[in-house]
């Protein structure tokens, strides 16, 4: 099934950093054990994929790409009850997004029912497996404690013949669901209680995605994940921690079973973020109560909420890269992904102007309807990404906190009497200040120095400010969606009240936001950077006319702060 796989080829920028798990590998191939590894990704789809699952994506994507080898997409479709076809779906939409690509290699462990059910009959025959009558409940209560051995059911001995009769009328939809279930016998003494007689079958009536009505057992993820791993030729199984209790019975099930190959389970720590839950159970409850617009939330922590935010496929890769993999549990800050994103984006972002709380400026010695361009640069950071035109009015928006009528010491931006720089414009001064109602400031009336236009002045003046700015007759309203983390805590749900920890403030919706036209053209999925702001995306929710727009993330970077103190 795997012999003409094609390899899966790596996105060109991820870094080849060691780590344990790639020593194993390697260590494999220098020794012939192996030729080139086969890896998996098993997501099982029942959620969205989140940034815990990109990280095991790109360990085992990684590994294969590194060694020539190829990682299968298999998704674990043992559970139909919790499981969607917009699920599976999207799952390989997000691993696509993430930069991989598993070629011809995609599978499902409902590929492999048919041949399951035959290992299952296999071990009954053996006398390796047994039907056994007790409820849930009852095989709960006989399986002992960490400290306790568990008790054998009284069905534990019955005849290969029996079994094979009622395993056939299970299949065959004799049963209520959780009437009767197929066990491994093993050891109900076993000081491991994965290996007291694991459940490898259940009853469970209803319709799976891709089998239909053709089932009414299914596989645990026990049983059907390394026999998957061995009909795929899988060589490294590689999974999360909470697993390695399980290996001695993936163990035992290889051994047990005419699988056609040995896979190998390896275990590493799972990704753990500050301010973040990941769990498919909780993400999923906070879109079905609707704490978020979906799945997609911008401050989901999904793979499709990132990508919804503006955070780049390459930089959720270089976090990836930058946090390692490790045996040990530990909680990484969100920060940290957060400096990841913002050094891709420095590099990669266009630079624009937008006003998000905008105070208008009107320049009194500017001819009523002349406009001029400027010509600036889209990226100091990568010269190859040219230039624009901007235009330059009579009337302008600025920042509306970038002027302060009595400035507090410190304060450099503008004030009355006071000269900034426009940033590639002139120099401006303000001269008079508009109110409005109740003593809100409705417009500065400046005037401007001609011999400035660039943004320098030949006698060697140097405002201490520079401000952005949009042209008032030129400008694109829209809407802006603010975004902070989603909860409160570092650490949430810590006191057991996670919806407790929800940050109220998570999302801010500003209207009449003033953008430079050049934004409205700014394709779904490329995120910008408003000079002096931080970085913002057009959200999916935009149209012609109305746009909206996330702020992906603050130019502020809390995580290279501590770097630097070397905290
Ligand atoms: P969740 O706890 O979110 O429901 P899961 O482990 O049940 O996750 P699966 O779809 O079974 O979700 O996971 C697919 C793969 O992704 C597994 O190999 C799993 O070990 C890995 N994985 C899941 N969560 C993380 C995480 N936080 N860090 C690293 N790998 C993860
Ligand atoms: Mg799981």
């Amino acid at each position: 099934m795997t012999a003409d796989s094609p390899a899966s080829p790596a996105p060109p920028d991820v870094p080849e950093r060691s780590n344990f798990i790639r020593d194993i590998v390697a260590a494999d191939v220098a020794a012939g054990r192996i030729e080139v590894p086969v890896t998996r990704f098993p997501p099982e789809p029942n959620g969205y994929l989140h940034i815990g699952h990109a990280k095991s994506i790109c360990l085992n994507f990684g590994i294969a790409a590194e060694f020539g080898g190829h990682c299968n997409l298999r998704f674990d479709d043992t559970n139909p009850v919790k499981e969607e076809q917009e699920y599976l779906d999207a799952i390989e939409a997000d691993v696509r997004w993430l930069g991989f690509d598993w070629g011809g290699n995609l599978f499902h462990a409902s590929d492999y029912f048919e041949q399951l059910y035959g290992w299952a009959v296999h071990l009954v025959k053996a006398g390796r497996a047994y039907v056994d009558d007790l409820s849930a409940d009852e095989i709960r209560e006989h399986r002992g404690t960490l400290t306790e051995p568990g008790r054998d059911s009284p069905y534990r001995d019955r005849s290969v013949a029996e079994n094979l009769d009622l395993l056939a009328r299970m299949r065959a939809g004799e049963f209520e669901n959780g009437a009767r279930v197929l066990r491994a016998k093993i050891d109900m003494a076993s000081p491991n209680i994965n290996l007291r007689d694991p459940v490898l079958y259940r009853i469970v009536h209803a319709s799976h995605p891709r089998t239909g009505d053709a089932w009414c057992i299914y596989p645990t993820y026990d049983f059907a994940h390394g026999q998957s791993d061995a009909i795929e030729g899988v060589t490294h199984s590689i999974c999360t921690l909470e697993f390695e209790v399980h290996r001695p019975l993936y163990d035992w099930l290889i051994a047990n079973l005419p699988v056609p190959h040995i896979p190998h389970q390896y275990e590493f720590a799972r990704l753990n973020l500050t301010h973040t839950v990941l769990s498919k159970r909780v993400l999923k409850r906070l879109v079905d109560d609707g704490h978020v617009r979906g799945w997609d939330d911008p401050r989901m922590p999904t793979i499709s909420g990132l990508r919804r935010r503006g955070f780049p496929a390459a930089g959720i890769r270089e976090f990836a890269a930058m946090i390692g993999v490790a045996r040990t549990d530990s909680v990484i800050e969100v920060g940290q992904l957060e400096h990841a994103v913002r050094s891709v984006l420095n590099r990669t972002a266009a630079r624009r102007f937008g006003v998000l709380d905008p105070l208008k400026v009107v320049i009194t010695n500017w001819p009523e309807d002349r406009i001029e361009t400027m010509e600036v640069v889209n990226n100091p950071e990568d010269p190859g990404a040219g230039t624009r035109i901007v235009e330059f009015g009579r009337e302008l928006w600025i920042e509306r906190d970038d002027f302060m009528e009595e400035p507090v010491p410190k304060f450099f931006r503008l004030a009355p009497g006071r000269e900034v720089r426009l940033r590639n414009a002139y120099f401006v001064t303000c001269h008079e200040v508009v109110k409005g109602d109740a003593g809100r400031v409705m417009e500065l009336r400046c005037s401007y120095d001609p011999l400035t236009r660039g943004g320098d002045s030949p006698d060697g003046r140097r405002p201490k400010a520079t401000l952005h700015w949009v042209s008032a007759a030129h400008a694109v309203p829209a809407e802006v969606r603010l975004y902070d983390h989603l909860f409160n805590r570092p650490d949430p749900g810590t006191d057991g009240h996670l919806f407790a920890d929800l940050n109220p403030a998570s999302e801010t919706i500003l209207n009449g936001v003033m953008l430079e036209p050049a934004l409205a053209d700014t394709p779904p999925g490329e995120t910008v950077q408003f000079e002096r702001l931080g970085y913002f995306t057009p959200d999916a929710d935009s149209r012609p006319g109305a746009l909206v727009f996330n702020r992906t993330l603050t130019l502020k970077d809390t995580w290279a702060k501590v770097q630097a103190k070397g905290g």
